[in-house]
């Protein structure tokens, strides 16, 4: 492609782009596709002649667009939103055009100094302490996952990465019940073990009981484990509900543990100053993460981890042979010894794009329509006579379900299960689901760019529809 077809393609693209993003809620939410129905209609081999843009974008449009979910869909309802925005995807554009490979700071060093100052606007913004320091990561899985090798690293100094295991220390990590399967996976990876992740229970909010993790520290201690790291959460996956962060912290400092936040999802109502008090007594904690891209209008992907001391990150993960040192080391930051990646995409620029185009009241303020809004669903709910909210709705999601006395756990959550799957089929609005005591709830999370009240109402139509035409 010559730089002449290149504008002339980019120029379409753009058209198509923003005509996309104006008709997005015309297409189904979810596709309606059989397993391989995708696959089979893609040829087996790789084209050995190159083939026009007209081809591969007839393509696109025949084959791969109906076989899309439309995350961005104002209706889409399910897991936890992956939003974006038009400030976001132009950066994204830029990102890619300038295809910078930003491991050091002298790979970039605008990228590396912009990545510094945009982790302190939002750690600032987000009522952080203001010692600590942040790092962008791919995604929140991969920032755990480098809390908890710090974690291991700090606490066997740094002998692990030196000699692997050895020696009996059997290291245990604490999280609640309810914890994401993105920990069990970093356990896993870590070598710590599955077995060695201790949920500790709830309590009736689905928050985590601060008096059985010091019962299960000490119960741990007893009987010879290494109690490691505490990972709490702001925000359930279930249902957003909030670990007593002030509490935790105070029981890994008692005990010496680390203690990592994940507010994965809800972490973006920190920019609300009336949230702030949720992360009371986080300076007391060890490191923070969120992902701008569920909730920030910043485009897949981009996660921030926060570190009070970022030192002990790097002591894990630098390496620094003799092709990749430079004369500056001392003096600036080399966020490639920052996590796991040496490779790193230039995602800072899409953050300042999205904070400088809205500003933090503007984002402020998209983020209390959205919580409005959810306030408003759960009242529609709690008004209709047979569908019960299961959690309480700390921020936006709602955990619901269609109740009847008479009917058993089973039979409830058979019927639920076929409400929200009617639902979906229709491709009108995406709904996803968890269990809450064994309970099938479906859960509203209410965080798109575009979302409006009309398309709540528009759902909650269609949610009763559905509900009279099971039953
Ligand atoms: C979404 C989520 C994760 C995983 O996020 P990724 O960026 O997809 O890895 C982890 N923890 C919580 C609480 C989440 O909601």
């Amino acid at each position: 492609m010559d730089k002449q077809e290149f504008r002339k393609r980019a120029h379409q693209l753009v058209d198509w782009m923003a005509d996309y993003l104006e008709q997005k809620e015309k297409y189904p939410v979810t596709p309606n596709t059989e397993p391989k129905t995708i696959y089979n209609q893609l040829p087996k081999n790789a084209p050995e002649k190159g083939e026009s843009f007209d081809q591969i974008f007839e393509d696109f449009e025949k084959i791969i667009l109906p076989g899309m979910t439309h995350w961005q869909h104002p209706a889409f309802f399910g897991y936890f939103p992956a939003n974006n925005s038009e400030p976001s995807i132009l950066a994204e554009m830029l990102m890619s055009t300038l295809g910078a490979q930003c491991m050091s700071w002298l790979t970039s060093p605008a990228a590396t100094e912009l990545e510094e100052r945009v982790c302190d606007w939002l750690r600032d913004a987000k009522g952080i302490d203001s010692s600590w320091k942040g790092v962008i990561h791919d995604t929140a899985s991969t920032a755990t996952l480098s809390a908890i090798l710090t974690a291991r690293e700090k606490a066997s100094h740094y002998q692990i990465n030196e000699k692997g295991f050895v020696g009996d220390k059997v290291f245990r990590v604490y999280s609640s019940s309810h914890v994401h399967s993105s920990i069990d996976k970093a356990i896993k990876i870590a070598g710590l073990g599955v077995q060695n992740l201790v949920r500790i229970p709830v309590n009736q909010e689905f928050a985590m009981i601060p008096e059985e993790l010091e019962k299960a520290i000490e119960e741990d201690l007893k009987n010879g484990f290494y109690p490691l790291c505490v990972v709490s959460a702001l925000g359930t996956t279930s249902s957003t509900a909030v670990d007593p962060i002030n509490k935790i912290s105070e029981i890994t400092q008692k005990h010496g543990l680390w203690h990592h936040i994940d507010a994965a999802f809800a972490g973006t109502a920190l920019i609300l100053p009336e949230y702030q008090y949720l992360m009371q007594g986080h300076e007391k904690a060890d490191s923070y993460v969120f992902n701008p891209h569920k909730w920030m209008f910043t485009n897949f992907d981009c996660t921030v981890l926060f570190l009070k001391e970022p030192q002990y990150l790097i002591n894990t993960f630098s390496l620094t042979p003799e092709y990749l040192k430079t004369q500056l080391d001392n003096e600036v930051n080399n966020y490639r010894d920052w996590g796991i990646q040496l490779g790193r995409r230039f995602r800072a620029l899409k953050l300042w794009f999205v904070l400088r185009t809205y500003g933090l009241e503007g984002i402020r303020e998209k983020l209390r329509n959205h919580l409005k809004l959810a306030k408003t669903v759960e009242e529609w709910i709690s008004k209709h006579g047979s569908v019960e909210i299961l959690a309480p709705v700390n921020f936006n999601t709602i955990c619901f379900r269609y109740t009847q006395a008479d009917l058993s756990v089973e039979k409830l959550n058979a019927i639920n299960e076929k409400w929200m799957n009617e639902v979906n089929a229709s491709g009108m609005a995406f709904f996803s689901h968890t269990k809450l005591e064994s309970k099938f709830v479906i859960r509203w999370v209410i965080g798109q760019t575009d979302v409006e009240q009309k398309h709540l109402e528009s759902a909650w139509v269609l949610l009763k529809e559905k509900l009279q035409s099971i039953l």
